[in-house]
């Protein structure tokens, strides 16, 4: 979409390099890189990202669904690509764009095979995703003899992997609970080894896992937020780079009077006089409503300028009372010192939620 209006999400490619390089260097040399680009490169660019982390010397790519793969091919994307929730409609695509999918369950192998069959393929790359605790998608361990069963001669897929996913890695309070997922994991390696032999490689951590559980990294990660700069860490989170960086500029600056009402449904009362500045985005551009409920705040020449009233679909009104500052003016929402992080936790979210939440409509500028 061309760029039009003064809302602008910059995508910094080399704090994607940076923060590659960074989570690169606590792995073994010999351990692959997958960089998680489903949900349009966490909100950025997923094109951009996979070129890049293509140019860098990252492994794999990942994303959740069939589209986001094929709109990365037809991009011109060479890595391999893993679709970590392929859906039935799509099988077809997978083959077409060679896209490798996760087989999850029972029925979605079933279904692969048939299209792999049907299509004639030869030793079509597949990955076999297990559940060892976050119960959301995957095998059961006693599954293996199951698939082992259902793959025995079959000529038309090849098993590329096996791996899981943690469900709290970034939380030290839940230490025991990971480690018994890793352990799972590691009956799940043996006895696929034992059932499927030749299943090339295993992989477990996400970014937080990285962190702080780099012994578990079997012969590859998946790293998503970090690469996007942020780490779920305190001591970490200085030493990533934002990737995204979203900015906005002041449409119209305004005096209030004590009293006075600002937005929607009279969501802020002046008590005393204030200056509020609109900005040109809003709840549709991916900034809820909840960021100025929950004394959500962006930053205006290096100033805290608490949103204030109702953020409406388009527009949202900030005040700027005792920042110098004028018309056209930059305001920085989140980015370079300005952590999404801190602005989704205040507003009782998380960084991937806000980051993907924005929307098609802001432009991206490729920095
Ligand atoms: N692997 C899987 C299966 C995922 O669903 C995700 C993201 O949700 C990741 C890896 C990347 O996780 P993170 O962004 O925490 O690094």
């Amino acid at each position: 979409m061309p760029q039009s209006r003064d809302t602008v999400l910059e995508i910094d490619l080399g704090a994607l390099a940076h923060n590659y390089r960074f989570l690169r260097d606590r792995l073994r040399p010999e351990t692959r890189f997958l960089g998680v680009v489903k949900a349009y490169g966490y909100g950025s660019d997923s094109l951009a990202i996979a070129l890049k982390l293509e140019a860098l010397g990252a492994d794999y790519l990942a994303v959740a669904f069939t589209d986001e793969g094929t709109f990365l091919r037809e991009g011109g994307v060479r890595l391999p690509i893993l679709v970590l929730h392929p859906q039935p409609s799509g099988l077809d695509d997978l083959i077409t764009h060679r896209l490798e999918p996760a087989l999850y369950s029972l029925r979605i192998l079933k279904m692969f095979l048939e299209t792999a069959r049907r299509r004639e393929a030869r030793g079509f790359p597949v990955h076999l995703k297990f559940n060892t605790g976050l119960n959301r998608l995957g095998f059961w361990e006693n599954d293996v003899e199951w698939i082992a069963g259902q793959l025995e001669g079959e000529s038309s897929l090849t098993i590329r992997s096996a791996f899981s996913h943690l469900a709290a890695s970034d939380d030290p309070g839940s230490n025991t609970f990971t480690q018994r997922q890793i352990k799972s994991f590691a009956a799940i390696v043996a006895d696929i080894r034992e059932q499927l032999p030749g299943t090339p490689f295993f992989h477990l951590l996400n970014t937080s896992g990285i962190l702080n559980f780099p012994d578990a990294q079997w012969d590859m990660v998946r790293s998503g937020i970090g690469l996007y700069g942020y780490g779920n860490d305190p001591e970490v989170d200085p030493l990533l780079r934002p990737v995204a960086r979203l900015r906005t500029r002041i449409s119209q600056l305004h005096k209030i009077e004590p009293g006075e009402w600002v937005g929607y449904n009279k969501g802020y009362r002046a008590a005393d006089f204030r200056t509020t500045a609109t900005l040109p985005i809003g709840h549709a551009d991916g900034i809820g409503r909840i960021y100025g409920k929950e004394h959500g705040a962006f930053h205006v020449r290096g100033k805290r300028a608490p949103i204030i009233g109702n953020v409406c679909m388009d527009m949202t009104m900030i005040d700027v009372t005792g920042i110098p500052c004028k018309e056209g003016d930059e305001v920085v929402v989140f980015g370079n010192g300005h952590s999404a992080e801190d602005l989704a936790r205040g507003a009782g979210t998380i960084s991937y939620e806000l980051l993907t939440g924005i929307s098609r409509r802001v432009a991206r500028e490729i920095l």
